[in-house]
């Protein structure tokens, strides 16, 4: 048995009980206590998760943390909006460090960056979200270490095996590039000569290298290896190459190919994805052209896997016509194994062949319910998500950008218990494998199948938790780093449901 296993099964070897024996104890405990909602908060933070396959790491971040840091950093704010911005503080802008130390201007900032205190009014759930960005973006720039730390250890903290972060490490230079280079990053374009353009490979150098720094440095920070490592620590984090997809079309382009290329060279990035608003009139106009560079560039890189925002609409947010087949194209355009909110799913063309698609391919859905609450009021029976589940298409739920909305991820596993009472206890064990299952992290499964949790032929009859007796389980686990965070989650749901729930 290697050393890693031996560190993994050893805390728990004593705890193991028949796995059926927890787990219906623990079924009855929860419909007992889901309609107290203090009781289900507790329950849903200590109910281990596979992944949170959706967040954007700027979007994840606390307001109070981003006001701390603009005012160290020596930034400074313009106190009508609120927007951050680098020295020197010319007036109307003064320095964050003053204007934060007033206790008024400091929860008008928090409001300012976040749906704290937002109520539907003059500026919509979708623009206040999205303007916030805009303002504090600035106040995150080189505190990349800082908010790795803030975002794993809050998955850490909420029992959390895989966080896999949206990011656009590099992207900034494939826009210069292509901005430089008109002419170049085409549709017409060879994927091929594309993805040897020297601009190209030399951003992607200093995006790895830049990214061991941001690394090194978070783990610096979060101690990890110490004795009193933070929770952060135990999380696998794995990242999304985050396209902008609101630029010109070459800008765009640039910014796909870069991806791909991240992926092909770097076991951290595992996937790619395209964000901003899809509503905005650039997205509209070039979204298939966009995808069909996807479809490009997978044809020189078909193992990279894409996820898309896809359907992140809601009726009247744009013309019925734009409203037909974004999630339709996402699938057969862009080749998509996942599909961010598919919240307009209901009203495209051909809805429900779409779904049945879904099911028989295995695209799964994030689902981000308070992010859809928020942006498109589109909650209850209204959100799509039991809809996916009729057809048979997997879904996970997903914190998206969690700063801004002032939640985490136990938040929507509690939403989703509240909302949704026909979810038993072995749905959201479901939800959860979903998050790990569908995760992008390379390696073979342990699991043949999330709804029950059967093991893969080579690990059949074996318990999570402790030593596999076959070697090939033992080989399975050496060899994957899937199945072993797999083998991690399943050890820890028989450690949950081991221990008492109810009062
Ligand atoms: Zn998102």
């Amino acid at each position: 048995m290697t050393r890693w296993l031996c560190a993994l099964l050893a805390p728990i070897a004593l705890l193991i009980t028949p796995a059926w024996a927890g787990e219906a104890g623990t079924t009855a405990a929860f419909q007992r206590l889901r309609s107290d909602p203090w009781l289900l908060r507790q329950f849903m933070a200590e109910f281990p998760k596979g992944g949170d396959l959706h967040n954007h790491l700027d979007g994840s971040i606390y307001a109070e943390n981003i006001i701390a840091w603009a005012a160290a950093d020596g930034l400074c704010v313009e106190p009508a909006s609120a927007q951050i911005s680098a020295p020197p503080c010319t007036p109307p802008r003064v320095s964050m460090r003053d204007h934060a130390a007033d206790s008024v201007n400091y929860r008008r900032m928090v409001d300012a960056y976040s749906v704290r205190n937002y109520e539907r009014g003059p500026a919509s759930g979708h623009d206040h979200v999205f303007d916030a960005f805009g303002l504090f973006i600035p106040g995150t720039l080189g505190r990349q270490p800082e908010m790795l730390r803030e975002a794993s250890n809050r998955r850490g903290a909420e029992n959390t095996v895989y966080l896999e972060l949206l990011q656009s490490w590099g992207m900034d230079k494939a826009r210069a590039l292509a901005a430089a280079e008109p002419g170049v990053f085409t549709l017409q374009a060879s994927p091929a000569e594309l993805a040897r353009h020297p601009g190209l490979q030399r951003i992607v150098a200093e995006t790895r290298a830049e990214l061991d720094r941001i690394e090194a440095r978070w783990r610096g920070l979060s101690r990890c290896g110490q004795p009193d490592a933070e929770p952060g620590c135990g999380v696998a984090v794995r990242y999304l190459a985050q396209v902008i997809r609101t630029f010109p079309p070459e800008q765009v382009h640039a910014q796909i190919a870069l991806a791909f290329l991240l992926v092909n060279a770097d076991a951290r990035w595992v996937g790619l994805n395209l964000v901003a608003p899809e509503d905005d009139p650039n997205t509209l106009r070039n979204y298939r052209e966009q995808l069909g560079m996807i479809g490009r560039m997978a044809t020189v890189f078909p193992k990279v896997q894409v996820s898309l925002h896809a359907g992140e609409f809601a009726m009247g947010l744009v013309p019925p016509e734009d409203l037909r087949d974004h999630i339709r194209i996402a699938l057969d355009v862009a080749g998509a194994r996942r599909i961010g909110h598919g919240e307009s799913i209901g009203i495209e063309t051909n809805a429900r062949q779409t779904l049945r698609d879904m099911a028989t391919r295995g695209v799964l859905v994030e689902i981000n319910l308070t992010s859809n609450a928020i942006i498109h009021d589109l909650q209850g029976e209204r959100h799509p998500f039991l809809l996916y589940r009729k057809f048979g298409v997997p879904t996970a739920l997903s914190a998206d950008d969690e700063g801004v909305f002032r939640i985490d991820l136990t938040n929507e596993y509690v939403r989703a218990a509240s909302t949704y009472p026909g979810l038993a206890y072995g749905d959201f064990k479901q939800l959860s494998r979903n998050g790990l299952a569908y995760g992008f992290l390379e390696g073979e499964p342990l699991l043949a199948d999330t709804a029950s949790g059967r093991f893969v032929p080579a690990c059949a009859g074996e318990r999570a938790g402790r030593e596999p007796a076959r070697a090939g389980c033992r080989a399975l686990l050496a060899a994957s780093p899937k199945a072993r965070l797999q083998w991690d989650l399943e050890t820890r749901f028989a450690r949950f449901e081991a221990a008492p729930h109810a009062p």
